[in-house]
């Protein structure tokens, strides 16, 4: 009997326990460790950042759904992981051995990076982040504090040097935006600023997505947000946040100071502690290297999905940034690593199957939204395609609980999505992909 160990129960790690427990049946163990006992569904959180969410409606008690399907479920942080002798030891000193570990640990947030950013700085006015639903809450609370205050101050926006998510600094952007209008509060905000390390508006991190940055760039001068560029932010006092700007040689052009009563800027990520101190298993800032089958060339029996592993940036940019991880992304990671285990078991090679890495996501942006689909994420894409509409708007609301109850029944990939997907050309393994069309001789 072969024992398998996920450690993080996130966005990758709860839907590999699933189909690992699916793929290998009674025969094999799975244990699915993670610091938290709940799951929170991260997508969610900028509207949780608004109060559109109540932490109850986006995260759940995990152990049920597990137990259901017979996957042990252990809600301790991992403090180590000894990769040569297979042993992880976790926040109380026990240990547990594996045969095979996955590690979905997704970020760590390195505000440390930027001195004096995010929410723990112990400023009045502090820089947010909505990375997590804790930090979404506080994030609800400042914003509010903000503009219950008798004179509000300006709002700031945005992502840090060597951040990678930017999606959610635009779609949190947007949705503020909204909620402000609702309120009929925008007149309140005397300025609202999006500052950013990309080096255009809509970059994304992947050299934009079809016309992302036409699109992106049209919302914010619509909704008079001054935009700002290649932001090199260099630290954060209360309330003020010191940036520099670069040209397309990175050099200095522009010191910026921004005032401000409310601020949410996404963090740079860095691996987390028990991982990144694994000799050998990560790259500089602690993400698991893997080779195109998920697996670490260090450790044959570790594996890793998820926002928790190396990937290079698309591009070089003049101010540095990273390359997101998206959900579907994710998922396909996952499903190529729950069968590579299961060959393995077997007395394969391990190898066998490779996600796609596609990427499709879907950004609120209050009453409308917009949606990318990069076919892979990384170009050449095969399929290259932004969109905009109140659709969005919809179908990321009938996801959220889409994807919430899956998780609670305890299936990754129901044959319905797979069926759905497919008919669209879009699958998680390489090997599922369509086959381009062959002339007969
Ligand atoms: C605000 C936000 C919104 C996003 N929205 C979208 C979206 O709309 N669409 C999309 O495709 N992508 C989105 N993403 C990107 C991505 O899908 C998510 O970040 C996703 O949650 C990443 O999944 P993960 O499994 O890698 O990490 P996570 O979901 O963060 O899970 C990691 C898990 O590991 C646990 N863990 C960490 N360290 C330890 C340890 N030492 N011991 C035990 N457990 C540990 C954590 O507690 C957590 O449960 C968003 C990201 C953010 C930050």
């Amino acid at each position: 009997m072969a024992h398998v160990v996920i450690l993080g129960a996130g966005t990758g790690g709860l839907p590999a326990a699933y189909e690992m427990k699916e793929m290998l049946g009674p025969a094999h163990q799975v244990t699915l460790v993670s610091e938290n006992p709940y799951f929170q569904f991260v997508p969610s959180n900028p509207w949780a950042g608004v109060g559109w969410r109540s932490r109850e409606e986006i995260v759940f008690e995990i152990e049920p759904h597990t137990k259901r399907k017979h996957i042990d479920f252990i809600a301790k942080r991992c403090d180590k992981i000894d990769a040569e002798n297979n042993v992880l030891t976790l926040s109380d000193d026990s240990t547990i051995d594996y045969d095979y570990l996955v590690i979905t640990t997704g970020p760590a947030l390195a505000f440390e990076a930027v001195p004096g950013a995010g929410p723990f700085s112990g400023f009045n006015k502090a820089t947010h982040s909505i990375c997590t639903i804790d930090h979404a809450e506080k994030a609800h609370e400042a914003y509010m504090n903000n503009l219950d205050s008798d004179n509000p101050d300006p709002i700031v926006i945005g992502a840090m040097p060597g951040a990678s998510c930017f999606g959610p600094a635009y779609e949190y952007l947007l949705i503020v935006l909204k909620d402000l209008e609702k309120r009929g509060a925008r007149s309140k905000i005397p300025e609202v600023h999006f500052v950013t390390s990309e080096p255009y508006l809509g970059h994304l991190g992947i050299a934009g997505v079809g016309d992302s940055p036409a699109i992106l760039s049209r919302h914010i001068k619509e909704l008079g947000v001054h935009g700002h560029v290649n932001m090199n932010t260099q630290k954060v006092e209360d309330g003020k946040i010191f940036s520099q700007q670069v040209n397309e040689k990175g050099e200095p052009v522009k010191e910026e100071t921004f005032d401000f009563g409310f601020s949410m800027m996404l963090p740079a990520f860095k691996g987390v502690d028990a991982v990144a101190n694994v000799e050998g298993l990560c790259n500089p800032k602690g993400f698991v290297i893997v080779d195109e089958h998920q697996r670490s060339p260090k450790y044959p029996n570790i594996y890793s999905a998820g926002v928790c592993i190396a990937i290079p940036p698309v591009e070089a940019t003049p101010v540095p940034t990273g390359a997101p991880k998206t959900g579907y992304m994710i998922e396909s990671m996952v499903t190529a690593l729950v069968h590579n285990i299961k060959s393995n078991i077997e007395g394969k090679e391990g190898k066998e199957e490779m996600g796609t890495w596609n990427a499709i996501c879907l950004a609120d942006l209050g009453d409308t939204g917009v949606g990318f689909v990069a076919l892979p994420q990384f170009k050449p894409r095969r399929i290259d395609w932004y969109g905009e509409g109140p659709w969005v708007h919809w179908a990321k609301i009938a996801f959220e609980k889409y994807f919430m109850a899956k998780m609670k029944a305890g299936v990754s990939e129901p044959f319905y999505e797979k069926l759905l997907f497919q008919m669209l050309g879009i699958s998680r393994l390489k090997s599922d992909e369509p086959k381009p069309f062959k002339k007969s001789a």
